[in-house]
Parts: structure tokens; sequence; C-alpha cells
């Protein structure tokens, strides 16, 4: 186990790693995690990882759990890197376009990738009961790794959450309050009655895990690509956990020595109806105001405002990409393109990073030639309202 201690994200106040936290004491930001790499690099390297397991715990020694008893898993992560050159056809330029496909994670997102590093953590910290708010997702996995772990699973979901989530919550055992409001509102009667309840709040990025599990994918990704990484890296963003976790995972694979300077340019796709990364970026704000009657059919993204929105700008920018929305008439519409031409039944959100291809490619930010990777989060059999 290499980890080091944990560091505030905003102030940079180190914490101790060894007990169970949320937010930094100081200022109440997003701890992340911090490894002795040069420990982590003695046994983790490229040329030892071929004969590993195909999940993300390939990657153990930048992983925080202590005692492997305490993993809880399904063989999350390493999903493929599927190439997509018929969809790339269709595009007004060549491009060497790809697909990383979350939805054929365990409950059918990379949520998987977060809770199995968090309920994880929980079980050697001895939790026995967990609550999250959740868009969906999050919700089905925490259910069913908490089940797995042997814990109590308390969910609170907006009540027009995908039905697919409600019933995947209640059929692995979790209590699932449905809320008539947003993400935010349900985060808000967590920690109203956390303190009572006994619960550890599984909120991502109010716990320093969840990103931990996400940024597996940046590691993923550079070993796919034979550790060259790609030029720019579509990723539809709610809360931002997977696009700060790559970011993270870059930093220390180059410290590790595995990669150089270079990053991909990093591009957070939103809806139109739910963009507060976009419009802050385009204020040049460092912190995302909440957006106002947030809706989208891509309920992943439904996410008015983030806690770790300083970390999804500084990433952005420090890449030189950008942010950008489109509708959501676009993104359902994009789930059936991409479904024809590549046999891959995304979730609206994945197939939100089409339109904004295209959008990017007409405005000269993608050029031909790149090399350039969607983010699929999920799977299309979950959004059966939407069709
Ligand atoms: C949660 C979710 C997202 C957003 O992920 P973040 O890392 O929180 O930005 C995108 N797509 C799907 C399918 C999701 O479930
Ligand atoms: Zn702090």
């Amino acid at each position: 186990m290499n980890v080091t201690h944990f560091e505030c994200a905003l102030c940079r106040k180190h914490h101790e790693a060894r007990t169970l936290q949320n937010l930094c004491r100081e200022c109440g930001k997003p701890l992340l995690v911090r490894y002795d790499l040069a420990s982590a690099a003695r046994t983790l390297k490229p040329s030892t990882l071929v004969d590993r397991e195909s999940s993300l715990w390939r990657y153990r020694e930048v992983l925080p759990v202590e005692d492997w008893t305490n993993t809880v898993s399904f063989g999350e992560g390493w999903t493929p890197l599927l190439s997509a050159q018929r969809l790339a056809g269709k595009l007004r330029v060549n491009l060497d376009l790809y697909i990383k496909d979350e939805g054929q994670n365990p409950t059918q997102s990379f949520k998987a990738r977060g809770m199995t590093a968090a309920i994880s953590m929980a079980k050697e910290f001895g939790v026995k009961k967990v609550a999250v708010p959740s868009a969906g997702n999050a919700a089905g996995a925490m259910a069913a790794y908490a089940a797995r772990a042997g814990m109590e699973a308390y969910i609170f979901m907006p009540s027009d959450t995908p039905r697919a989530n409600v019933i995947e919550c209640e059929q692995t055992g979790a209590k699932v309050t449905l809320v008539d409001g947003l993400i935010t509102d349900c985060g808000k009667i967590v920690a109203e009655r956390k303190e009572a309840e006994g619960w550890f709040d599984v909120s991502t990025l109010k716990e320093p895990y969840r990103v931990e599990g996400k940024k597996t994918m940046g590691y993923e990704l550079a070993e796919q690509l034979n550790w060259e990484l790609p030029d720019v890296i579509l990723y539809p963003t709610g809360g931002g956990t997977g696009l700060i976790g790559m970011w993270k995972a870059f930093d220390e694979m180059e410290e590790m020595g595995w990669i150089g300077p270079k990053r991909p340019r990093m591009v957070s796709v939103q809806s139109s109806t739910c963009a507060p990364i976009v419009r802050a970026f385009k204020k040049g704000e460092r912190f995302a105001d909440e957006f106002e009657n947030a809706s989208t059919v891509a309920s992943g993204l439904r996410v008015p405002k983030a806690i770790g929105d300083f970390l999804i700008l500084d990433a952005i920018r420090a890449s030189s990409g950008t942010a950008i929305a489109v509708d959501d008439s676009e993104l359902v519409a994009a789930v059936g393109e991409m479904g024809a031409a590549e046999g891959v039944f995304t979730a609206p959100e994945g197939a939100a990073c089409l339109p904004a291809l295209r959008k990017l490619i007409d405005s000269g930010f993608v050029k031909g030639g790149e090399r350039v990777v969607l983010f699929n989060t999920g799977a299309g059999v979950k959004y059966l309202e939407c069709f």
C-alpha cells in the first residue's frame, strides 16, 4: 500500500490518510489521495501489467486498498477501447476515432469504477451503512457493491430518475427514497441525516476514493494506446469525477516515467439545459455557479453544481481543451447514429460526445488526422424512456 496522505485539492492542506474522511477540514473542498509513486513504480511497470487481471485492480499499487481481502469487486474496468472507423467515416474530416465503452462495466456504467474503490475502502474502515445522492447510475452501482460487501445502502434520487436505476437499486437490496428535486437536493438530505443515522456519505468527491477508481480510465487509455495518449478526449461531464481522475492519472504516470508531458485536450461535454461548466469556462471563471432549472434526459449530466468544478475547469484550461454544450434532441438522435454505425447502444450521456465532436470539427478545434477518444459512460438499455 503506497498511500502517504490526502491533500486538499484547493488549499493543499495535508490530512491523515488512514482514517475515514469526507472533505477538507480547513476549506471544505475535495481531498485527493497521494501515493509514494517511486515505491509504486518498483512493482507496477508497463512490462509487468501484461500478465495481470482484466480489471482496474491491475493497477493496485496506485489504488488505496491496504488489505486485499477487503476488495469488493465484480471485475470492473479494463473495458474495450473500440476503434470507430465506420463512425469516423460519417464525419467531415478523417480522424483516428475510438469509443471507450464504459457501458460494459458491472451495473452498466463507469460508476462501478468509483464504487469498487469507495466501497472497498468503506469495508476496510469497518463501515456498515453507506448513503448516496445520485442521478441514477451511481445509485445502481453503490447498491450492488454495498450488497456484495454486506452493507446497508441508503439511496436518494430525483423522482424522475430512469426507472431502470430505481428498480436495480430495489432489487439489490438498497433502501431507496425518491426526492421531488434534483441531485443537489438529494445531497442536502444525506448531509443533514448522515450523522444521526450513522451513514458514511459516498457522494462523489465528498470522499476521496471514487475519483481513485475512476482515474483508472486514464491508465487504461494509456495502456491500450501503447503509452501514447490521444490528442483529444471528449467526456460527458456531470460531477466531473472521471475527467478529474484521468487528469490525476496522467500526472501519476508521468511521475512514474511512463509517459511524457504531452496531454490530450480535455473536452467537457454537457447538455445545453444543464451546462454549468460550459458557462463558467466561457466566462473565464474558476468556480461554476449553480445552473438554474437544470433538466436533461441524460440524467448523469443533470448536476447543476459540482463540488469539483474548479478541478474540471483547471484541467480543461491546462490541457488547452474546451467545454461545449449540445441539445437533448441532438444527443438522443446521436444514440441511434452511433448504434447503427458501430453497434454500441450508448447511454445518451455518451452519445452527447458525437454532436459535440461535429461542432468541434466545424469550429476547427479538432483537425483531420487527430486521434480522438469519445467516452461512452453507460449503456443505453438503462434509458428506455428516452426512445
Ligand atoms: C455519472 C455519469 C456521468 C457523469 O460522470 P462524472 O464523472 O460525474 O462527470 C456521465 N455519464 C453517465 C452515464 C453517468 O452515469
Ligand atoms: Zn482545503
